[in-house]
């Protein structure tokens, strides 16, 4: 695999240098199929605050989870796993988003919703985007203050996703100024792209898109990434999607989920309203009904 300096010192520049001036397109040698995430050095607070977030995502996608009950195989291997459980309608793909402000307010949840709505567009990350936009637009005309312009109304927001942003939500988050994305999972489908949109801003002397933050000091992030081994060893599809209707998925998100609940108190003494805020809001989007995931 191409490491980051590799790609970006030697492949990037000089093969659209290539592309731009000659006309040629990329030699299929040249291309990584993956770009790695750029290594951020964190405090050890900012690693347990992302961790709780990222907790608090993960048991929302595992108590909304949702089977494709149209798939005979999913629908008969998920009774046998766990007969009488009532899962949600499939609404989507079971991938979860935090929108959270500069206080470290969690702003807006969302889900997946590619099915219900019938719109390839309906992603966790874009949906709880462009409701938070309409949160802030709607904020700051009941305070009658001077709208700011949207290029500016999610700067200094963070995203927390379970899944590694695609190609789309890079681009919505890049287009926002969301100033990071802390991801639960990576997806070598997307090839890294969230990575190399913030590396090739940079390279042009722009501030760059979201920073890519891999959570991979989050424990969920082992028990993802072990479970997705073992789903990867069956037969059938290896996509992260398909991996994301498993039973080896929905039994690391419980995991996870269990150990979230179960946190009552913090290492460091800053993050102990972070944690009780976000167990809060989990409560209170619990309450809600399937499928109402914005608030
Ligand atoms: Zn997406």
């Amino acid at each position: 695999m191409w490491s980051r300096r590799q790609f970006l010192g030697k492949t990037l520049l000089s093969s659209v240098a290539a592309c731009g001036c000659a006309g040629r397109g990329f030699a299929a040698t040249e291309i990584p199929a993956n770009i790695e995430a750029p290594i951020f050095q964190l405090t050890d607070v900012e690693k347990e605050r992302h961790s709780f977030f990222l907790g608090g995502l993960c048991a929302l996608v595992y108590e909304r989870w949702a089977i494709d009950r149209s798939r005979k195989e999913t629908r008969a291997a998920y009774a046998e796993a766990f007969p009488g459980h009532d899962f949600c309608e499939y609404g989507g793909h079971n991938i979860g988003a935090f929108v959270v402000n500069g206080r470290n307010e969690i702003v807006c949840f969302a889900l997946n919703q590619n099915r219900r709505e019938n719109n390839p567009l309906a992603h966790a990350e874009t949906r709880a985007i462009a409701r938070t936009v309409e949160i802030r637009n709607s904020e700051q005309y009941r305070a009658g203050t001077t709208r700011a312009n949207y290029d500016d109304l999610l700067v200094g927001f963070k995203v927390y996703t379970t899944l590694e942003s695609c190609t789309l939500c890079s681009g919505v988050m890049d287009l926002a100024n969301i100033g990071e994305v802390v991801f639960a999972q990576e997806d070598p489908g997307q090839h890294g792209i969230g990575n190399l949109l913030y590396e090739w801003g940079r390279r042009q002397g722009a501030h760059g898109a979201s920073r890519p933050i891999k959570a991979d000091f989050f424990d969920g992030y082992k028990h993802l990434s072990d479970a997705r081994d073992i789903f990867s060893k069956g037969d059938g599809p290896k996509g992260a999607t398909a991996f994301l209707q498993s039973i080896e998925a929905y039994k690391a998100f419980g995991t996870i989920a269990g150990t979230f609940r179960q946190t009552k108190s913090t290492v460091f003494q800053e993050n102990a309203w972070v944690l009780e805020h976000v167990q809060q809001q989990v409560s209170w989007r619990l309450a809600q009904q399937c499928g109402n995931d914005d608030a």
